[in-house]
């Protein structure tokens, strides 16, 4: 047996599952050139969220970043966790957008693709992989692990099989929620090496709590490549430590051959970035939960919902969220639980919970899905849900991005008209996030400010209901607000009237308005979509619930609303 090697997802995944993906770059670089001279067999630190985060959060160019990163990391690959078609996005964007983000990425600095499909589905993920393979980068295939009535060994086998033909160099098991058991991670990592050349890597989270075990057992059975977080951000919904799992391997046919010395003044560093980032920590990101094996929430996801719910006003349906979750995704035809999947099928459970009544309200990608727009489900969708969902829309069953036209040119000519794209990369940053991208690349974003543990954020939200009590009757008494005060600099601001008006178009959640598809004057029939939101990631609708004039719009593109703002009076 060979040594095994690891990768080190600190600067990616860890940051992702236990820290809401905030991590600074200006932190990251100060510790590169020692984690360089490590040994890994590469650093996770690009992609997934963390394209995201940056323009959305940290006013800072991504692109940018992978450069800086490159110039540390001379003897370590950089590695990326690309979602196929989808890039670092959540929906399918045409060939020509993913090849020219694929040749950008590998000359910005990405040496390693690791490539996956929230649906497993192979087709969207050949397009990435060719290019990447042409630039001469190492690409990893990936098997988006998951445990359902429908997904088999065999299953996964033939995956890899389709992989190793497009030319892949290594496959990962991509366990997102540490689902995979020791045995389970035995016979899988077993029947790869038997049936593929591939290298075998396995990517856990330690959510379940089983992890280092099946690491262990997928050692034995010849994995080559696993994935670690230095100890600070490490268990609960990330990976395990990777100190702990060098010395676990120590003196073993598996050793790494890694310095723990090395390592332990690395920790050091890492142990005051948690610090820092404390007030972003959820402890129950941080803790083991095995009920994951029930609601199979990948780590990334769960730090997300609590921080989406707390924005709704309503962690306190945290639990019948997580119940209600199983229900969606069998309804869904049992999609592994991954960005983008995870997202869309976690927001549906949001919405079924409290909207009240189930698929009253479904955001877009949930449409596209039940189109058959995100690939082919693993095992069928519920008909009765989808007939409520897209009536009797035909599905598709070809290639999806198929179906999509070439965009790059567009948002790069209409980018550079506009004076605010200036290379190509530009140009990927705005295609990929139209809504949020021109106040990034205007300059306009501001960096946002690191919450601090118990900081005044978490009670934004004023309480509204109190309980009296009188001569030791207890008696519920609702505050509704009827104005507002100036509470200073940097307040929220509703951004329009807030409370009862006539005709009032509300806002019936917190998110950003990101479309708007009527006028002042339009008349509207019942129905009429008159604009699209985006909450928690997902797009929805907002559709006029009777008929008349518009008479005044308080909202644009671009601005953030709170959930019964009005929006427009339609009369
Ligand atoms: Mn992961």
């Amino acid at each position: 047996m060979a040594k095994v090697r690891f990768t080190e997802t600190a600067l990616r995944d860890a940051h992702q599952s236990l820290l809401a993906t905030r991590m600074r770059t200006r932190d990251m670089i100060p510790i590169a050139e020692e984690m360089d001279n490590v040994g890994y067999f590469s650093v996770e630190a690009w992609g997934g969220a963390t394209f995201d985060t940056c323009i959305r959060y940290l006013n800072e160019d991504p692109w940018e970043r992978l450069r800086q990163l490159k110039s540390e990391f001379n003897k370590t690959p950089i590695q990326m966790l690309l979602r196929g078609q989808n890039l670092v996005g959540y929906k399918h964007y045409p060939d020509d957008i993913v090849t020219k983000f694929v040749e950008k990425s590998y000359e910005n600095g990405v040496d390693i693709f690791r490539v996956f499909d929230a649906l497993n589905d192979i087709r969207n993920m050949e397009k990435a992989i060719k290019v990447a393979k042409d630039q001469g980068a190492h690409v990893q295939g990936t098997i988006s692990y998951t445990i359902s009535p429908v997904h088999t060994l065999e299953g996964f086998v033939d995956l890899a099989k389709d992989l190793e033909a497009l030319d892949c160099d290594s496959v990962a098991i991509k366990d997102m929620a540490g689902l995979i058991t020791p045995k389970a991670a035995y016979d899988l990592v077993s029947a790869l090496k038997e049936e593929t050349d591939l290298l075998v890597d396995l990517h856990c989270h330690c959510t379940s709590g089983m992890t280092p075990i099946s690491y262990y057992a997928a050692c034995q059975a010849g994995v080559d490549i696993l994935d670690t977080a230095i100890s600070p951000l490490s268990w609960g919904t990330s990976q395990p430590p990777t100190e702990s799992m060098v010395a676990a391997l120590q003196g073993t046919e598996f050793d790494t051959g890694l310095d723990l010395k090395l390592l332990t003044h690395i920790k050091k560093y890492f142990d005051d970035i948690k610090e820092k980032y404390l007030g972003i920590l959820d402890p129950i990101s941080e803790s083991i939960d095995a009920d994951v094996l029930l609601y199979q929430i990948p780590g990334g996801m769960l730090s997300n919902l609590i921080s989406q719910l707390k924005e709704q006003n309503a962690l306190d349906r945290y639990s019948d969220v997580l119940e209600e979750m199983p229900r969606v995704r069998k309804d869904m035809g049992y999609p592994p639980l991954v960005t983008p999947t995870s997202q869309i099928v976690g927001i549906q459970s949001v919405m079924n919970v409290l909207g009240g009544e189930r698929y009253k309200t479904v955001s877009n990608e949930v449409k596209e899905y039940m189109r058959g727009m995100y690939g082919k489900p693993p095992a069928p969708v519920n008909e009765e849900i989808s007939k409520k969902i897209i009536g009797d829309e035909e599905v598709i069953t070809c290639r999806p991005a198929d179906l999509l036209e070439p965009e790059f040119d567009k948002f790069k000519s209409e980018g550079e008209e506009k004076g605010f794209v200036k290379s190509d990369e530009d140009a990927l940053t705005y295609a990929l996030y139209p809504p949020i991208a021109p106040r990034f690349l205007k300059g306009e974003a501001e960096e946002e400010e690191l919450a601090q543990p118990h900081h005044l954020d978490d009670s934004i939200g004023i309480p509204t209901e109190y309980n009296v009590e009188v001569d030791g009757d207890i008696f519920e008494v609702k505050i509704m607000p009827t104005g507002f005060m100036e509470i200073g600099e940097g307040a929220a601001q509703p951004a329009g009237p807030v409370g009862e008006v006539e005709g009032g178009v509300i806002s019936s959640m917190q998110g950003m308005i990101i479309k708007l598809n009527v006028n002042v004057g339009d008349k509207i029939e019942t129905g009429t979509t008159l604009g699209v939101i985006e909450a928690m990631k997902m797009e929805n609708d907002i559709q006029a619930e009777w008929e008349g004039v518009v008479e005044e719009i308080f909202v644009e593109p671009g601005d953030a609303v709170s959930a019964g703002d009005i929006l427009m009076v339609i009369k």
